[in-house]
């Protein structure tokens, strides 16, 4: 990709943003357009499997880009834990999205390079079958109080992710009622502090509308 095209479409991003942050999803991208966005000043990063991500993030260190800050958005298995953690400059997961996986990623914890990494609890507010996530507020609630009672962990109970449906026949009032769903459960877990990570590139204005602190958008950038 042309650094001039890739400068101008974050440039035009960036303008919208006020105060939200953009997770610049990388997965379709080769390093190379990474590396590239990065000379332009985007720092934060998004991947979704945890090999391509280790690859990349390895990449940056061999080359003294240290700047850099990854952000893990995927579906996290068990096994994948141990690399995960091996990854350098890795800041968040924006992806815990059950009790089991949050106990895994306790118990390794020591094994994790950095000395905070923050997390988003994931809520299934589409309930499409292939979304993860916690499925109800309440058990997201109990999550987060369990993480927040860790007080020596690296691992800081951070925000919330969400992801509106794929398929709907209006994608844009759905995407709507997942944010808003995001928030309320915000509000039941009763911590304002914690920030919302959701919105894409089909759906990032409206998120950026309904308050997100975090958004994720990969193919407006890199496609
Ligand atoms: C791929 C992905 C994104 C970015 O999606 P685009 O539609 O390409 O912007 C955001 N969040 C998650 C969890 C993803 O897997």
């Amino acid at each position: 990709m042309k650094k001039d095209d890739l400068e101008a479409r974050l440039q035009s991003l960036r303008s919208l943003l006020g105060p939200a942050t953009l997770v610049a999803v990388s997965k379709y991208s080769p390093v190379e357009d990474v590396v590239e966005a990065y000379s332009c000043g985007q720092l934060e990063f998004g991947e979704n499997r945890v090999s391509e991500l280790k690859e990349k993030a390895d990449y940056f260190q061999s080359k003294n880009l240290l700047n850099v800050r990854w952000h893990f958005i995927g579906t996290l298995q068990s096994n994948k834990i141990r690399d995960l953690f091996k990854v350098p400059n890795l800041v968040a997961i924006h992806s815990v999205g059950s009790m089991k996986v949050l106990h895994e990623l306790l118990k390794r914890e020591s094994e994790f390079q950095g000395s905070e990494l923050k997390i988003f609890f994931q809520l299934n507010t589409s309930h499409e079958a292939e979304k993860s996530g916690f499925e109800t507020a309440e058990e997201l609630k109990e999550a987060v109080i369990f993480l927040k009672a860790q007080k020596h962990s690296k691992l800081k109970a951070f925000g919330l992710m969400t992801m509106g449906a794929i398929r709907s026949d209006d994608f844009e009032a759905s995407a709507i009622k997942s944010f808003k769903d995001l928030k309320n459960t915000r509000d039941f877990v009763g911590d304002a502090a914690l920030k919302l990570s959701m919105g894409m590139s089909q759906d990032y204005l409206l998120a950026l509308k309904e308050g997100a602190d975090y958004i994720r958008v990969g193919s407006l950038i890199f496609k």
